[in-house]
């Protein structure tokens, strides 16, 4: 397929909680005809360096990034970090200790599925998720396949959603800590899926942009495969006001969320080249700088 001038600048792989590994992904978005994808897996950085060769041997261009959940005031904050270097110390360190977290919060899990009955183990968790983050979907997968329930969205709602029986949230950075963990490893912060931070009102997720924006938020996801029409408007406006980088992905997981396509998402998602250059072009000044 011809080049198409589109990107995707959000993206999960096996080293997280989606079903292609990163060579598999990066082969994908060649076929796509995408001008250029990043890799944001939550909280690892593990599938980069595979995602970036296969960029190489493939001729498309793949940036490194991360997405990292932080602490939220209310509904759900993740950071996305692009550009990072991958191999620097502090960035492995403290993601490594996110994963210990998980891994701890995993066992606890498993106790509190055990005490409602269900008989999961850490072996089969760890042997669905592949990657060394795991989480609640690889948890979910399995419940489904042994019977325990009927698919995703009853796992969450009775057991491992906020206020089901099982539910345990992880250790999360604060988002001030996450933005200083990206700069540091020469990454640039933006906000991902706005639409989750569950600020409705317009002039009250104004004000929480500008807020990010200066703990040193310098993007925002924009285009998003759930966000309408109308609130895909107003981010671009909204960046556009405060002078902030505009970036959009799809949140491709493969399999883990069928309906969500690498590139286009749900309905026809078109994310200019231009969110990638002006990427690009920040990370080089900064670079400079
Ligand atoms: P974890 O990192 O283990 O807390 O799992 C977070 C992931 O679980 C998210 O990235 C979603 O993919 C998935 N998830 C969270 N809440 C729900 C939900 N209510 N329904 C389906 N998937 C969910
Ligand atoms: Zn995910
Ligand atoms: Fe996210
Ligand atoms: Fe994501």
């Amino acid at each position: 397929m011809k080049n198409t001038g589109y990107v995707d600048l959000h993206t999960h792989t096996t080293a997280s909680d989606g079903t292609l590994s990163p060579k598999e992904l990066v082969e994908l978005a060649k076929r796509c005809g995408l001008s250029g994808i990043a890799i944001t897996d939550h909280d690892t950085i593990d599938g980069l360096e595979e995602g970036l060769a296969t960029g190489k041997r493939t001729g498309i261009e793949v940036m490194t990034g991360v997405e990292i959940s932080a602490e939220p005031e209310k509904g759900t904050l993740h950071i996305l970090g692009y550009g990072i270097d991958h191999k620097n110390p502090k960035l492995n360190k403290v993601l490594g200790d996110l994963i210990k977290s998980r891994n701890n919060r995993n066992e606890r899990i498993i106790t509190k599925l055990k005490e409602q009955g269900i008989d999961i183990n850490i072996g089969e968790v760890e042997s669905v998720a592949g990657g060394e983050v795991i989480g609640r979907p690889h948890f979910a997968k399995i419940m489904i396949n042994k019977g325990y329930a009927r698919n995703t969205k009853e796992v969450f709602d009775v057991y491992l959603g906020r206020g089901g029986k099982c539910y345990l949230d992880k250790e999360r950075l604060t988002l001030q800590k996450s933005v200083e963990l990206i700069k540091e490893s020469g990454g640039v912060p933006v906000l991902a899926h706005p639409s989750t931070l569950g600020i409705k009102d317009e002039s009250e997720l104004r004000k929480a942009l500008k807020k990010m924006r200066d703990i040193g938020i310098e993007g925002i996801e924009a285009y998003y495969s759930e966000h309408s029409t109308k609130q895909t408007s107003f981010l671009l406006a909204a960046a556009e006001d405060m002078g902030m980088l505009i970036t959009g992905g799809s949140d491709f997981h493969g399999e883990n969320k069928p309906n969500t396509a690498l590139g286009t998402g749900k309905k026809g998602l078109k994310i200019p080249y231009k969110c990638f250059q002006d990427l690009k072009n920040r990370l080089t000044n900064q670079r400079q700088g």
